[in-house]
């Protein structure tokens, strides 16, 4: 079964999200792991995500992913920016403890000129530092537009970073569907050739999440602009095979287009009605 969600605010805490993804049909959703503009965290309440896992066992909702806030550079120039990011990294595996295996993902970052080389070795700097043996989180790359200097704009620079992490056992990737387009991988056209090169490159077992967003650019524009499914340059046809593709499949899926909740209800019922049921078949 398709397992999809989208990107939920976090404001009135995990329960609460549980049941606005159950109330627009979602089976998992997205969350940031704090206010994106910046701020300490707050705590998070032991009930509020007891309640929350009570729910998943009734609903079947499940694998909520975590994202770190999007301002946070772990290879920028500045040595106070960078110290900024790993302590916001560490202090967020630290409370995604209190969840069972969670998944976290973040921006690799961007190497503001310092040339990617440069970016990856402090990324992967960043990562030894923040990542213990005993975490059970899953600290996922997400794959990058390419827009300025961002690094994870190829599966090679991801690659580079993992390479360089001792517990990289701890290291997975999300894949951005935009992203990946608009970093010039043509998942309308080549979808097998591009998930081929991701496991030559990085290996399909790192893949453990995917964003799936239409593009508001042609492939390789290097723009990063989300847009709704189907309405994009990557178009309605190709997810049909994003989504059904063996190599996929049973990856969870979150929306990040740019709709209230009705209009991520309305693409959780198009692309799970485009999801070919258990027996094989197509579903109708
Ligand atoms: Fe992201
Ligand atoms: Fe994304
Ligand atoms: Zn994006």
């Amino acid at each position: 079964m398709l397992r999809i969600g989208c990107h939920l605010s976090s404001s009135k805490g995990f329960l609460e999200m549980a049941k606005t993804a159950r109330s627009i049909g979602a089976s998992t959703f997205q969350y940031f792991t704090r206010n994106p503009r910046g701020g300490a965290a707050k705590e998070w309440r032991k009930e509020d995500i007891e309640a929350m896992l009570e729910f998943f066992g009734q609903t079947g909702i499940g694998k909520p992913l975590a994202h770190a806030p999007y301002t946070i550079n772990a290879c920028a120039k500045e040595e106070r920016t960078r110290q900024f990011a790993l302590e916001t990294l560490a202090d967020d595996i630290r409370r995604l403890e209190m969840l069972p295996d969670a998944l976290y993902n973040f921006h690799p970052g961007s190497h503001v000129g310092q040339g990617a080389e440069a970016g990856i070795e402090l990324i992967a700097d960043a990562l030894n530092q923040v990542l213990k043996p005993e975490q059970h989180t899953t600290v996922l790359l997400e794959t990058m537009a390419g827009k300025g200097t961002e690094v994870g704009r190829t599966f090679e620079e991801l690659r580079g970073i993992i390479d360089k992490v001792e517990l990289s056992d701890k290291i997975g990737v999300c894949m951005d569907t935009c992203h990946i387009w608009d970093g010039g991988y043509d998942i309308a056209e080549r979808l097998d050739d591009v998930i081929k090169e991701f496991d030559n490159v990085i290996g399909l077992s790192r893949l453990k999440a995917v964003h799936i967003n239409d593009s508001m650019n042609p492939c390789g524009a290097h723009k990063d602009r989300h847009q709704k499914i189907g309405q994009g340059y990557i178009g309605k046809e190709a997810f049909g095979r994003i989504i059904n593709h063996p190599a996929l499949r049973e990856l969870p899926f979150y929306l990040e287009t740019p709709n209230e909740l009705d209009g991520y209800q309305a693409e959780i019922a198009m692309l799970s009605e485009m999801a070919y049921c258990d027996c094989g078949g197509a579903a109708d």
